[in-house]
């Protein structure tokens, strides 16, 4: 089988105009999109919350129509402060995956422009801490985009291993509550972070994770499989012969 994409987005993302059908258009394997939930989302000023009902309605036409080659997914975007009703929220849906990430703090997204002048010294402690508690928080499948909260620093491997120590307490709790670690093509690629991830599936490993997916993140086709040839490469140079996918939140691992 050819491994799927397993970090996707369409309309059903409040930050996404694309839709299903052109992505099963351009792959002829299985597309599983993972739609943003992001409550108390300061992007937005509102909770961003995938509509359900219609997102389980098209994916059922959709199978109907091109044998039954989609899944369900859901990015789950982990803020201390509405941890319950996340928590409440997922506990009558089903997911084939469900990723986890941390977007923002309650006040800004890691994203914002502004943050590229904060100063990452604060800025990384923060937002690794965040990370630990959502594993703790809340069950998932896969650490969604290690690198997100630092996406807009431009951190060499060096600058990076001065938060070691909290880095691998964020890769233990993964791995201890079987999170596959994400190799996010969007942050490797277009913010320029192939080497952190370099360096982070080589700590990954050391520590004992088994488990990687590659994602693009893509919230349009242009995105969609991006740089996958490389990265399944890359995967393959350090010794990984397998990469996961899910089914109904149950992992099938994939040769490469
Ligand atoms: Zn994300
Ligand atoms: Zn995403």
């Amino acid at each position: 089988m050819k491994y799927y994409d397993q970090h996707l987005h369409t309309d059903f993302s409040y930050d996404s105009e694309e839709s299903f059908e052109r992505y099963l258009e351009a792959f002829s394997g299985f597309i599983v999109t993972t739609e943003h939930f992001d409550l108390a989302n300061p992007v937005t000023g509102e909770d961003n919350i995938p509509d359900y009902l219609a997102y389980t309605q098209k994916v059922d036409q959709l199978n109907q129509k091109f044998d039954n080659r989609i899944l369900k997914g859901i990015e789950i975007g982990y803020f201390a402060g509405e941890k319950q009703r996340t928590l409440d929220y997922l506990d009558d849906k089903d997911y084939d995956l469900k990723l986890l990430s941390v977007h923002h703090n309650g006040v800004f997204d890691y994203l914002d422009d502004f943050v590229a002048s904060m100063d990452y010294n604060e800025i990384i402690p923060q937002y690794l801490a965040k990370l630990t508690e959502a594993i703790d928080s809340i069950p998932a499948n896969v650490l969604a985009h290690f690198d997100y909260g630092f996406r807009l620093f431009d951190l060499s491997v060096h600058d990076l291993k001065r938060y070691e120590t909290q880095l691998i307490d964020v890769f233990k709790a993964s791995i201890e509550h079987n999170l596959a670690f994400e190799i996010n093509a969007k942050s490797a690629y277009l913010y320029h972070n192939l080497t952190l991830y370099d360096y982070a599936i080589d700590l990954y490993r050391s520590l004992g994770g088994k488990r990687f997916t590659i994602g693009s993140d893509g919230h349009k086709l242009e995105h969609f499989r991006l740089h996958f040839d490389e990265l399944i490469n890359l995967a393959k140079e350090k010794g990984i012969k397998q990469l996961a996918t899910y089914q109904k939140g149950q992992v099938k691992m994939v040769d490469i």
